[in-house]
């Protein structure tokens, strides 16, 4: 992994939960990190000062990447401020609410699919032309889940049907651009203790999940960190892309 040292990442929802650790885990190997996030500012200003104090480099950037105009000012910045990126995790994304399909709504319908799904390919457009000038390859880690495979708990297939877009999507990219050397993979967490249960799950439902996973506890966001350092390292996965790695604790075998 000392290939990480000096390369660069710009990590969407990296406020909280598993971007928060992802940013984290990428700057304690010596990657310069833009820290992306919506309405958790002072969330996101801890995420940089953790980083700053252990001695690494990363500033935030706001944007709600419901808006594909923010995105690509979001992607120009990171890139004015990094001189480069090598790594796009898009890793925002959000539930937004359980919904029975007696409630279903067409403005919920567009929300979740444009935070989950058309944020994933309107960050590609902007940074996939950046890496090809870059000339040396890149990385691009989405963030699918477990829900992409079993449709989800209660309420949550229609964030369940934008994660199987992601995943999907992955593999359509992974196929265009693997002649440019930009790998396209993703990582596909099952359940992970972070602010998204908080909001969207009942202790309860949580203690379901918990009984369903081999390994038998839900998952921390550092769970996760090592599947996204594999995945942005050109030396441990360099022959990898359009895979999506599971990080459930056996909840789901495909
Ligand atoms: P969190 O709620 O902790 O983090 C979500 C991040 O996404 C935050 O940084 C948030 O920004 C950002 N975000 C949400 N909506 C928007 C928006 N409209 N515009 C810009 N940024 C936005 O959840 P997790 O860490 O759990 O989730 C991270 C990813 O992992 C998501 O894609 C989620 O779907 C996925 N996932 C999570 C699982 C889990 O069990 N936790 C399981 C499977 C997948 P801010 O707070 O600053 O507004």
């Amino acid at each position: 992994m000392e290939d990480l040292k000096g390369r660069t990442a710009l990590v969407t929802g990296a406020s909280t939960g598993i971007g928060a650790a992802v940013a984290i885990a990428y700057a304690a190997r010596g990657m310069r990190v833009a820290v992306h996030y919506n309405s958790s500012t002072a969330a996101a200003e801890q995420v940089v000062a953790t980083i700053q104090a252990a001695g690494g480099e990363a500033f935030a950037l706001q944007a709600d990447v419901r808006d594909s105009a923010a995105i690509r000012r979001v992607v120009g910045e990171a890139h004015d401020r990094l001189g480069a990126i090598d790594v796009l995790v898009n890793n925002a994304g959000s539930l937004v609410k359980r919904l029975p399909i007696a409630d279903f709504d067409d403005a919920v319908f567009d929300e979740v699919l444009h935070i989950n799904a058309r944020s994933v390919l309107a960050f590609c457009r902007e940074v996939v032309p950046l890496m090809r000038a870059q000339g040396r390859g890149g990385s691009i880690v989405n963030v699918s889940s477990i829900a992409a495979r079993n449709g989800g708990g209660p309420g949550a297939y229609l964030y369940a049907g934008a994660k199987g877009f992601v995943s999907t999507a992955t593999r359509g990219l992974a196929k265009e651009l693997a002649p440019d050397k930009i790998r396209v993979n993703a990582v596909s967490p099952g359940v992970i203790q972070t602010p998204f249960h908080d909001r969207f799950s009942t202790p309860q439902l949580l203690e379901s999940f918990k009984a369903a996973i081999p390994l038998a506890r839900i998952g921390e966001p550092d769970d996760c960190v090592g599947a996204f350092l594999y995945l942005a390292s050109e030396q441990l996965s360099g022959y990898v892309t359009g895979q999506i790695l599971e990080v459930n604790g056996g909840q789901y075998m495909p």
